[in-house]
């Protein structure tokens, strides 16, 4: 029987000391705590990892904290648009929703694809009409309206400015996503995401991408990313975790050292991703300011923090 881990993170950016009041601290680390137990819960009862990461990021998704699920970003058309993705490390099975809009638990939905559909990824419309066969929970707009979020939005509504949730100098990070061993010995990754702020012409990021912002396979090690996306789907970043351990050989630690510092910078890679490898050794790692994490590993004691 193996050791049970998992870990969780809920976006990395510049997260500045300054503005991280007690409470709003506080607040973080409560909610990531919570997510590890949710998902913790279901590894201690011999469930399976895919369980354990699909249950801690709906935990992160139900948050108004994270830019996912309820507390997604606004995108140029003022609207919530949803990303989300998940691995199976036993099988390499996955499953994926893009630019998907009034879906509570965006994460659900991409289990359901990869369980129920032929495919990995859907989008759009196309994945609306899934939820609805799929009798998927739904939300109205109101649900994923957030007064900070909007002014957010506001700031930068009707210009080409972009935003990463992260790149704002006051509260607001991010996209969330879980990785967890279970007793089996099986991996799993999920992702869930807003993506990034005023987005426009049904821009994807990395978060839904199998190989660029999740990843998971038994033989080695399972990933999920948070940052600017657009670098992580060139750097194909989670999976070239997962080749450094498989081809080079390399430590799970040095995997992620080599992709978050080496390979992310020149390619304006901001942000980090949490991993973990069939030992259950966990690596959280980020080359910006702050990443909110948590983690629990063999040893059941429960670890959360934000800054380095
Ligand atoms: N990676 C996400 C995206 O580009 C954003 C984030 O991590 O906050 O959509």
């Amino acid at each position: 029987m193996s050791t049970i881990a998992i870990a969780v993170h809920g976006g990395a950016g510049t997260i500045s000391k300054e503005q991280m009041t007690p409470e709003r601290e506080s607040a973080y680390r409560a909610a990531l705590e919570h997510a590890l137990r949710r998902g913790h819960e279901v590894l201690k009862e011999g469930g399976a990892a895919i369980d354990a990461v699909e249950a801690a990021v709906r935990v992160l998704e139900d948050s108004p904290l994270f830019n996912a699920g309820r507390g997604s970003v606004f995108n140029a058309d003022g609207q919530h648009e949803m990303d989300a993705s998940l691995m199976n490390g036993a099988d390499l099975r996955a499953g994926a929703v893009a630019g998907v809009q009034n879906v509570k638990n965006p994460i659900g939905l991409a289990r359901r694809v990869m369980d129920h559909s032929e495919h990995v990824l859907i989008s759009g419309m196309g994945a609306f009409e899934f939820a609805h066969k799929h009798k998927v929970e739904l939300e109205d707009d109101q649900y994923f309206h957030d007064d900070f979020r909007y002014q957010q939005w506001k700031e930068v509504a009707g210009t080409d400015v972009v935003q990463l949730d992260h790149s704002d100098k006051e509260r607001k990070f991010g996209t969330v996503g879980a990785v967890a061993l279970d007793m089996n010995g099986h991996l799993a990754a999920a992702t869930s995401t807003g993506g990034m702020t005023n987005k426009k012409w049904q821009r994807v990021g990395d978060s839904p991408i199998i190989g660029a912002g999740t990843y998971a396979n038994d033989a080695t090690c399972a990933v999920s990313c948070t940052g600017h996306g657009e670098s992580f789907i060139r750097a194909v970043a989670a999976h070239d975790v997962h080749a450094l351990v498989a081809y080079k050989g390399l430590s799970l630690a040095e995997a992620v050292r080599v992709v978050v510092h080496d390979k992310l910078p020149p390619l304006d890679g901001d942000g980090g991703l949490i991993a973990i490898d069939r030992e259950g050794s966990i690596v959280l790692d980020f080359n910006c300011p702050g990443m909110y994490r948590g983690h629990v590993g063999g040893d059941g004691v429960f670890h959360t923090a934000i800054f380095r």
